[in-house]
């Protein structure tokens, strides 16, 4: 187990992670934030298959015309519908006694969830409405605050095809000067690199990842959660 302090150094210590393009958050942090949520609560088997799940939403593939499993182009409701989707997937496939379905269902709904934060500007807006006095730090944030879950002023990075060229290291401060602020490039909480918004994004990613199990469990009869969580 590590902390966030410690991972960040850890990524960083590496300099391509300083500069090369970072189309999705890190996979460390998506496993970070895994083991952080669920260590306790599943196997360490079942918690790889379903972490495997999470980041397999990050292949080339998966993100090519698939906003809503990365909570991209402020596309919300579709997004959310997906997290549903998965959510009631996992429930079916426990029925049928389908381990591995429930895990590969719940784990690409973790990912939906967790680059909810790093994506949309929903950590910005709740840092906007804490009293300037407040001496806030990263554990307190609310992830599901009912006044923005689903506000108007709630946006999510939209990707430009030139975004792209941020590949090539000595062309991405150029690029980037030319990319709108409402790009995926701008708006991004992928890595510490984006600020000092990213602890929130994290913190809020871990608690959420909690609230999706528990929400996805409270129906479920006590012989399917333990077949779930393999323990
Ligand atoms: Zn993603």
């Amino acid at each position: 187990m590590h902390s966030i302090a410690s991972l960040t150094r850890r990524v960083l210590r590496y300099p391509q992670d300083c500069f090369a393009y970072n189309p999705t958050m890190l996979r460390p942090f998506h496993i970070e934030i895994m083991h952080l949520a669920l260590d306790h609560i599943f196997s360490p088997h079942a918690l790889e298959k379903i972490t495997k799940a999470n980041l397999r939403q990050d292949r080339l593939l998966g993100q090519i015309g698939h906003d809503e499993y990365h909570f991209d182009n402020s596309t919300f409701d579709k997004s959310s519908a997906y997290l549903e989707e998965q959510r009631a997937l996992t429930l079916s496939s426990l029925q049928a006694k389908d381990l591995p379905s429930a895990w590969l269902a719940f784990g690409r709904l973790t990912h939906a969830a967790q680059d909810f934060y790093a994506h949309s500007n929903y950590i910005a807006l709740w840092l906007a409405r804490q009293p300037a006095s407040a001496a806030l730090i990263p554990s307190e944030v609310q992830p599901m605050d009912p006044d923005l879950i689903d506000s108007p002023a709630l946006r999510s990075g939209k990707f430009y095809w030139r975004e792209l060229l941020t590949f090539i290291p000595p062309l991405k401060p150029l690029v980037m000067s030319f990319l709108p602020r409402d790009s995926h490039g701008w708006m991004n909480l992928d890595s510490p690199e984006r600020g000092p918004n990213f602890p929130y994004a994290f913190e809020a990613a871990v608690k959420r990842t909690k609230i999706e199990f528990e929400r996805t469990t409270k129906d479920l009869p006590e012989d399917l959660c333990v077949l779930f969580v393999d323990k």
